[in-house]
């Protein structure tokens, strides 16, 4: 008999965080590697965020705390979705936990039963469908087309709802694509989910404040008929890069954050109370930092689009979100270049020019790769020439 579990066999490990770890490890073997596979911001976290942690420890903010969140952080936390989104929560509709992820799993866990289906759109973020299957659930991958912008179309969601539909994820802008939704195309998915009264909506909008080209955030829980069945999920750790201070957190109906809080009581109590304390400050101190940081990261993206549109067999759309783009791949997967699939084209890529990306079927979508631009532009630079002359060593 397995010491393992089935649940667990059921899931695999993270193959972003496999990445970064390869590229770690061959970096440590000393090898010249340059990742582009993390998915967090290389800014480091602003002062004034710094400064009200080591303010909180002084003060001894030390113990623990109630369990989905502070009272302050809870207040900044509704006065943000007031402010930004035009949501209105009260507090026993806000839950706070150890990151975005412990709140997405923490969602999944408390609702979802053997055989309920979660319509994911892919290419999604790697974790959902894994977090999905743990809970029990059974994921529903609608495969989007690069003609559609890598979106959700209501034909397909359409398409894509059984009776046992309990969940729909939505992630704008999204990783591994960098695609956001307009309001518009939110309008056109709500009404077929305005309809069908009993699935709930997960919105995850991790990435709002990370958009370029003027592209307007707007998110599923704005539709007013659709706010009480929508799980609105966000955090500090891309908006403010606060990776590894682990909190996020969501917006949502009372039931849902009543349960979500008890599988979080059983497990890992509350959030870190100093990263709480540092949340607050991030969401009520200056703001100055997000648009500073996002005209780097346009300009990298830019750069990025631009070289790798240079490179015959790749083939780049300009995504108006997050930190990522998501090329095409499938012009050098043939029987010349011996690459048959888009795995094979990122482990070729890390072992000959030490360039370390993340394959698109990982999230859902072969014959693709995940760039993530949140790198220095001399990186970015030398990364861009390695790749071009690994494509072009390629015989045709
Ligand atoms: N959602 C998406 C789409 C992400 O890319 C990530 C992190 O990579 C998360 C959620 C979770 O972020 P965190 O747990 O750091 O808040």
């Amino acid at each position: 008999m397995s010491i393992i579990s089935d649940s667990l066999k059921r899931i695999k490990p993270s193959p972003t965080i496999a990445v970064t770890q390869k590229a770690r490890e061959l970096r440590a073997a000393g090898k010249d590697v340059i990742g582009l596979g993390a998915g967090e911001p290389d800014f480091d976290t602003p002062n004034n965020i710094k400064n009200a942690a080591i303010k909180a420890i002084r003060g001894g903010d030390t113990k623990y705390t109630a369990v989905d969140g502070t009272p302050a952080l809870k207040k900044a936390i509704i006065k943000k979705f007031r402010k930004e989104n035009n949501l209105k929560y009260s507090s026993d509709e806000i839950t706070v936990g150890t990151g975005g992820k412990q709140v997405l799993y923490n969602a999944f866990m408390a609702t979802l039963n053997r055989g309920d289906e979660v319509i994911i759109p892919a290419p999604f973020w790697v974790s959902y469908p894994d977090m999905v299957l743990l809970a029990g659930g059974k994921p529903k991958i609608v495969k989007c087309n690069e003609a559609d912008n890598f979106k959700l179309t209501p034909e397909k969601l359409r398409k894509a709802i059984s009776k046992k539909t309990k969940w729909i994820i939505l992630n704008s802008p999204s990783n591994p694509t960098g695609a956001s939704y307009t309001k518009a195309e939110i309008k056109k998915l709500s009404r077929i989910l305005i309809k069908r009264k009993k699935i709930q909506i997960l919105s995850d909008d991790i990435y709002e404040h990370i958009t370029y080209d003027k592209a307007k955030f707007f998110t599923i829980a704005q539709i007013p008929s659709l706010k009480n069945r929508t799980l609105t999920m966000n955090g500090v750790s891309k908006s403010y890069a606060m990776t590894g201070w682990r909190i996020g957190y969501a917006g949502g109906p009372k039931d849902i954050i009543k349960a979500i809080r008890k599988v979080q009581s059983q497990s890992t109590s509350n959030p870190s109370s100093i990263s709480q304390a540092a949340a607050v400050e991030a969401l009520n101190g200056t703001q100055k930092f997000i648009s500073i940081r996002s005209k780097e990261f346009k300009k990298r993206r830019d750069f990025v689009v631009k070289s790798l549109n240079k490179i015959k067999g790749i083939n780049c759309l300009t995504p108006n979100g997050a930190f990522y783009v998501f090329p095409s791949c499938k012009g050098l997967l043939n029987k010349k270049t011996k690459l048959k699939k888009d795995t094979d084209f990122v482990q070729k890529l890390l072992e000959k020019v030490n360039v370390a990306v993340v394959q698109g079927s990982a999230f859902g979508l072969e014959g693709y790769f995940r760039i993530s631009y949140a790198t220095s532009m001399k990186n970015l630079k030398k990364a861009m020439e390695r790749i071009k002359s690994f494509c072009e060593s390629l015989e045709y």
